[in-house]
């Protein structure tokens, strides 16, 4: 999705600032001998940013704002090493208020709902992101954070609870508990806003059917406001963005270089209005592709597809760039295969070739289970690999995380 002319003045307007600001990024725009972004070509000459840089800027060298116009900090979940702080000024706080309100909107949830909000609060951005945009549309927020099932089960209950915003695990935690307990006749829920996590189709459909609700998709990352730049519509058909906020690429991973439009890659981010610590062309990591067209329900912001895994586990195969996600969500809809699976990509007489090892019982046809894999990965991905069935119990398991790839071609 190229950037429009709008976009671009923003970001115009946000180089400028940052070099005046004279943060980390000012001073590598400068080094870069960047000073104006008047074109396309003047964009994709900017240079793209890391966590890593935002991490050498511990810990506030991304405030791009004199201090006294900061009113919060939030940083990121650094498990390793040097956290992240993100510094907002009152109207980022605005801001992303006003983009989560729009994700509870485009959710068709309503100032009459009960929202019940179980996401941590503290310097992670969730819980506080899902208060703020459940306020200012005028819904009753009711803020538990996470962990004490029993009272979760209890106010959603007696509160009537209509929502609940909530990690994928915990939620189906929660749908568990309720099983257990035998009262879903007793809970109201309609709607979960489910985010933060990369799942699959398996785990989606699982909690949707043990709750009896309709789920939405939210995407968001600290460095970025948080959670709530983008969410699934009723058509759960990607996400939409806010593209009046962020400008978003796509990115081949290696080579740094654009990607059309419905082809995967790895998002980049540019925030255009951000105050405290605008962000240039931020590599997220996060694989996705840009969806053409136009969205069934009626929206006009553009439409990224569901977070396929990280770039880091990316393959480029007959020149099309493959997840191992990928590979396993469409597995995952043959119910005759076991979860088990391997994929070996090796070069044979001049040309890659991907084999998948698949498990299944005796009692399917394993020529025709083959081909059917094989037309399934063609229409999914584009080039057909060769599908090996095997016997359950063939497939090496372990406890720790069982190697699914095997790249043969560099070892
Ligand atoms: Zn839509």
């Amino acid at each position: 999705m190229q950037i429009n002319e709008t976009q671009l003045q923003q970001v115009d307007r946000q180089v400028k600032r940052l070099i005046k600001s004279d943060n980390f990024y000012g001073r590598r725009l400068e080094e870069a001998g960047i000073g104006e972004v008047k074109s396309i070509d003047d964009f994709l000459r900017l240079p793209f940013s890391q966590k890593q840089d935002l991490r050498d800027a511990y810990p506030l060298g991304l405030m791009a704002v004199p201090e006294e116009e900061i009113v919060r900090i939030h940083s990121s979940s650094g498990t390793t090493g040097t956290p992240v702080i993100i510094p907002y000024t009152a109207k980022d706080v605005g801001d992303w208020a006003e983009m989560f309100r729009r994700c509870y909107e485009t959710a068709g949830i309503t100032k009459k709902d009960r929202i019940q909000i179980t996401p941590g609060y503290g310097l992670w951005t969730a819980g506080i992101g899902f208060q703020a945009g459940a306020e200012k549309l005028g819904a009753m927020v009711i803020p538990m954070g996470p962990g004490n099932t029993k009272k979760q089960l209890q106010f959603m209950h007696d509160m009537k609870s209509t929502v609940l915003c909530a990690t994928s695990s915990y939620a189906l935690l929660l749908a568990e508990e309720i099983r257990r307990e035998d009262c879903a006749d007793q809970i109201y829920l309609k709607k979960g806003v489910i985010g933060s996590e990369r799942w699959g189709e398996k785990m989606r459909r699982r909690i949707k059917n043990e709750l009896d609700i309709q789920i939405y998709d939210i995407y968001g990352l600290t460095e970025i406001y948080g959670p709530g730049i983008g969410i699934s519509c009723d058509y759960e058909c990607g996400m939409h963005y806010w593209d009046d906020y962020i400008y978003l690429e796509i990115i081949d991973p290696k080579t740094g270089k654009n990607v059309p439009d419905g082809e995967w890659g790895e998002i980049v981010i540019t925030t255009l209005v951000k105050e405290g610590a605008p962000l240039i062309r931020f590599r997220t990591h996060d694989i996705s592709r840009i969806i053409p067209g136009e969205c069934r329900c009626g929206s006009r912001f553009p439409r990224i597809d569901t977070i396929m895994g990280r770039s880091d586990d990316m393959v480029k195969i007959k020149g099309v760039n493959v997840f191992p996600k990928q590979i396993e969500e469409i597995l995952a809809a043959f119910p005759e295969l076991s979860s088990e699976y391997q994929i070996r990509i090796s070069h044979l007489d001049g040309r890659d070739t991907m084999r998948i090892y698949v498990e299944t019982n005796g009692h399917v046809d394993f020529r025709k289970m083959a081909d059917d894999v094989a037309a399934a990965v063609k229409g999914k991905i584009g080039f057909t690999p060769l599908v090996k069935v095997v016997e359950l119990g063939v497939l090496p398991r372990s406890e720790k995380k069982t190697q699914r790839v095997i790249d043969e071609r560099f070892s």
